[in-house]
């Protein structure tokens, strides 16, 4: 495939590149699979840096993570990212995942400790033979090949179990000294903070890139509870931009697309050059976005 063109000008007319990468979770049935792989082929040709398969709480969506990821390596030119948590799990059974990842070609994994097998909210308690939390699976993922490249999570309004923002950060610098490259952030929707947690970050010492994690807004309501659990906040201009359009589904997905574009044109006015987009398994919003951002299909390059 050719690479697509993926220069995005800033207000001061600067060019720089752009990349991007998009998050799926795997089908549960399917219809939902159909959606999917529409998603897939419609945003493949953006030749994003990598697409990540999420896993599902406590490891329940374990063979439809497998599944969908070494379709992915084995139908698409994309280079997948297999999401993988430590949660209510030994050791043994993580790092036989890990080798069967390798084995199959997967060079790239998101290692998270996971939710508490009670759910989010509740205290986590590690499995008495498991991995202790996100960078003791890192060490382990990297014990067993030094060739994965390995994503953890960021979280630029700290993470709920986490007493203090610092106490964060010294989570994500045991990521990193771990072997992590690269966080990918929570989603949020002020810009103001991630930038306050960047400087926070960088004045820690920590060098990997902190890459934004963007949530285009399909669905209110969802994005709500979703950001409750997640500790994410929702600022009250959003929900009022929202306000009056539960039943305008139209409206709505101009409104999510404008919210999107405001809030990564102004992200790339300020330096960033990185995306991860939560696609929820849908291409129309992203691929708008990612148009925004100056990203073009490499078929319309080639023409
Ligand atoms: P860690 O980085 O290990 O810890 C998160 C924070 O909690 C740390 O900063 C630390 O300060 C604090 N902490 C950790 N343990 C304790 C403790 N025992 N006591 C007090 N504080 C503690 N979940 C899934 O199930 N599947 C997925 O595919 C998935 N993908 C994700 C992708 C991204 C980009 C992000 C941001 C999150 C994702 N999650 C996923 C959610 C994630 O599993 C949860 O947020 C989970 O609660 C924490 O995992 P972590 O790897 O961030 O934890």
């Amino acid at each position: 495939m050719n690479s697509a063109i993926r220069l995005s000008r800033n207000e001061r007319g600067e060019q720089r590149r752009i990349d991007v990468s998009f998050e799926f979770f795997p089908p549960k049935d399917e219809s939902m699979e159909k959606i999917l792989w529409e998603s897939i082929e419609r945003l493949a040709p953006l030749s994003p840096n990598f697409v990540s398969v999420t896993y599902g709480a406590g490891g329940t969506t374990r063979e439809r993570t497998h599944a969908t990821v070494k379709r992915i390596l084995a139908e698409t030119p994309l280079t997948p990212a297999a999401h993988l948590t430590c949660v209510a799990a030994a050791r043994g059974e993580v790092d036989e995942i890990v080798r069967n990842y390798h084995g199959a070609g997967v060079r790239h994994i998101v290692a998270l400790r996971g939710d508490p097998a009670d759910g989010a909210g509740e205290r986590y308690a590690p499995h008495p033979g498991g991995y202790q939390n996100g960078a003791d699976l890192v060490a382990g993922i990297k014990r067993i090949s030094s060739d994965f490249e390995v994503s953890v999570s960021a979280y630029p309004e700290k993470h709920p179990d986490s007493p203090t923002v610092d106490a964060d950060i010294d989570m994500l610098k045991a990521k990193l000294d771990a072997g992590a490259g690269r966080a990918i952030t929570q989603f949020f929707f002020e810009n103001d903070l991630y930038f306050r947690y960047l400087d926070r970050v960088r004045a820690r010492g920590i060098d990997i890139p902190i890459v934004p994690g963007i949530l285009p807004v399909q669905n209110f309501k969802a994005a709500t509870n979703f950001a409750a659990r997640a500790g994410a906040s929702v600022p009250a201009w959003l929900a009022e931009r929202f306000h009056g359009l539960d039943n305008d589904p139209a409206t709505r997905k101009l409104i999510a697309a404008a919210v999107a574009a405001e809030q990564v044109l102004d992200l790339v006015d300020r330096g960033v050059t990185q995306f991860h987009f939560y696609t929820m398994n849908r291409a129309d919003l992203v691929y708008a976005i990612c148009h925004l951002l100056g990203l073009r299909p490499a078929v319309e390059q080639a023409a």
